[in-house]
């Protein structure tokens, strides 16, 4: 066992499950012996993961932001992109994931976990069970939270058994109600996205992807009704012009998601409009409405990707 220190760390623009399973992972490690491990995060945190920590009196955990030198476990992504400048300079011991396998080229063998459920949470809490560490009712409440904001509350298609299964068996444990607790963070989140400026509603949930031979930039926002932000439509879509000029990305889409009615609107700006209404449909006034579209890595992503790829 070695005694540096290695962080456990999510992705950039952090969000509820890539904070809190680094939380619940670096405990786990602890718990199994190994002081050594940190929890960390790589940017600010929202309101929802500030109400989560708060709720389960948790410390926010250290800012990591460059990933120079550094030991790393990577928890909720693996696309370079995603991660902390420099991520090829670090020592990435583990990944813990639940997206799409990524670009990260690490040069020796490592455990790299990935399974196709709705929040890394899943897995961590999995793993406490499979040690048979029993969680903490900060880090089961953690956990569920986590579970709850990656899947919607259960409503996102990304949902399996697994999360289910999961949050049934941590609910005794931190002592809530997932139901009322997932409530509790939608309005949270949805009050907080209405009340951002343009700047924070295109970035605060940005990620980059590479699709076919395009960089394109896809954020997403939830409200409490989809045309929540339509009275600010010019400002939002001329702050994802800058953004798209800023980061030379092909496209820059944000998803504008109503987890109560099950749908986005998808904002577009950029060149090649007609690959994205292939995928898609027509824009109108550089929107288009998707029934039943709620999770960009498993609608929005794979669409794309297959559309971009073929033309
Ligand atoms: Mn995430
Ligand atoms: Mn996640």
């Amino acid at each position: 066992m070695s005694s540096r220190l290695a962080y456990v760390i999510g992705h950039r623009n952090p969000d509820t499950d890539s904070v809190c399973s680094a939380i619940a992972l670096a405990h786990l490690k602890n718990r199994l012996g190994n002081p050594d491990v940190c929890p960390a995060r790589a940017g600010e945190i929202d309101a929802e993961t500030a109400y989560v920590l708060r709720r389960f009196d948790v410390p926010v955990p250290e800012l990591v932001e460059d990933a120079t030198g550094k030991d790393l476990i990577l928890v909720d992504h693996n696309e370079v992109a995603q991660a902390l400048p420099h991520v090829d300079q670090a020592n990435i011991l583990e990944v813990w994931e639940h997206h799409r396998i990524g670009d990260l080229h690490v040069p020796k063998p490592i455990i790299f976990h990935c399974e196709p459920v709705g929040a890394t949470a899943t897995l961590i809490a999995e793993q406490y069970f499979a040690r048979e560490v029993a969680p903490t009712r900060a880090m089961a409440g953690l956990l569920i939270a986590s579970i709850l904001s990656d899947t919607m509350s259960f409503r996102s298609p990304t949902t399996t058994d697994q999360d289910r299964r999961v949050v049934s068996r941590l609910e005794p444990v931190a002592e809530v109600d997932a139901q009322a607790l997932g409530a509790e963070m939608l309005e949270i989140k949805t009050r907080a996205s209405e009340q951002k400026n343009a700047r924070s509603v295109v970035r605060d949930d940005f990620k980059e992807f590479l699709l076919g031979d395009e960089h394109v930039g896809i954020g997403q926002v939830q409200v409490a009704r989809i045309d929540a932000l339509a009275p600010r439509r010019l400002e939002i879509l001329d702050e994802m012009r800058t953004l798209r000029a800023e980061r030379r990305l092909a496209q820059v889409i944000l998803m504008v998601t109503d987890a109560t009615t099950k749908s986005s609107d998808l904002w577009f700006v950029g060149e090649r409009a007609e690959r994205f209404e292939r995928a898609f449909g027509p824009l109108q006034e550089g929107i288009v409405r998707v029934p039943g579209c709620m999770s960009r890595k498993q609608q929005v992503v794979p669409r794309l990707e297959t559309v971009y790829s073929r033309t």
